[in-house]
């Protein structure tokens, strides 16, 4: 079931969405060799709750039988580490990337956006990983127009990623979002154009590529969260929270303020 959103629900999930965003920039003031994944997430529940809101991840179910809910208000995933990574003690080091994903529950509405950082000097070769990756999410949000398809989208992915040689996860992709985190529809990474679900005003969705320098073979953790690429190598992580409506793509989430604290490293 589809919910399209009111205006005034897209304003609500404007709020939700660039509270993420502010965390996030908050998270980039602290990213760096030494840091721990878990002092950035208690910085960000700290932040999300002085800012009335709940962090959605902590607690957030399961999807395989006997696993415990997700522990942390942040999604914390270090190189090979593709999304659902869970904050430990363990300090980043110098060349590491860490994709941040954060979601936010204010107002009755969810925030969800996601941002991979450089910790130190990071190779050119996860460079130009992290590039393609942000540089295919803005071409998928670029298709995400009121009577285009879903698999435009999944399509501008792809066929932005595969060309360069990196690998496009299949196993998990974007959603519907509004008063729950994850809405229908799907937003697989990948698709034919003219495929899929027609977009249309007010439908809100979040898009996040998850794209590997290698193969996009993927495996689990025994923590039953972490997902993690067979081989081995790094992957990239981008994510925002758009509201199709007025005819364009309104982009909700902002690296902004990520990237003024950031820097253009890439
Ligand atoms: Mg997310
Ligand atoms: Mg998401």
């Amino acid at each position: 079931m589809i919910y399209l959103k009111t205006e005034e629900e897209i304003e609500l999930l404007r709020k939700a969405n660039l509270l993420v965003s502010a965390t996030l920039a908050e998270i980039a003031k602290h990213v760096k060799p030494g840091v721990s994944t878990r002092q950035l997430d208690t910085l960000a529940e700290q932040f999300i709750r002085d800012h009335g809101a709940i962090p959605t991840f902590k607690g957030f179910p399961a999807s395989f039988k006997d696993a415990d809910p997700f522990p942390a208000s942040l999604c914390t995933s270090v190189n090979e580490c593709v999304v659902h990574g869970i904050p430990t003690d363990e300090p980043l080091r110098d060349g590491d990337i860490v994709s941040v994903d954060c979601g936010t529950l204010l107002n009755g509405f969810c925030g969800d956006s996601a941002y991979t950082f450089c910790v130190g000097e990071v190779s050119e070769e996860v460079k130009g990983l992290l590039r393609a990756t942000k540089d295919s999410l803005y071409k998928a949000i670029e298709t995400a127009l009121p009577g285009r398809r879903i698999g435009d989208i999944g399509y501008a992915v792809q066929s932005h990623c595969e060309p360069l040689g990196y690998g496009v996860v299949r196993e998990f992709v974007g959603h519907g979002i509004g008063r729950e985190m994850h809405e229908d529809p799907a937003v697989p990474n990948y698709g034919r154009p003219g495929t899929g679900k027609q977009l249309k005003n007010g439908l809100c969705i979040a898009i996040e590529p998850m794209i590997t320098l290698g193969s996009p073979e993927i495996g689990l953790l025994p923590d039953q969260w972490s997902v993690i690429t067979r081989d081995r190598k790094p992957a990239a992580h981008f994510e925002h929270t758009i509201a199709i409506h007025n005819g364009k793509a309104d982009i909700l989430s902002t690296f902004d303020i990520i990237e003024e604290i950031e820097g253009h490293l890439y």
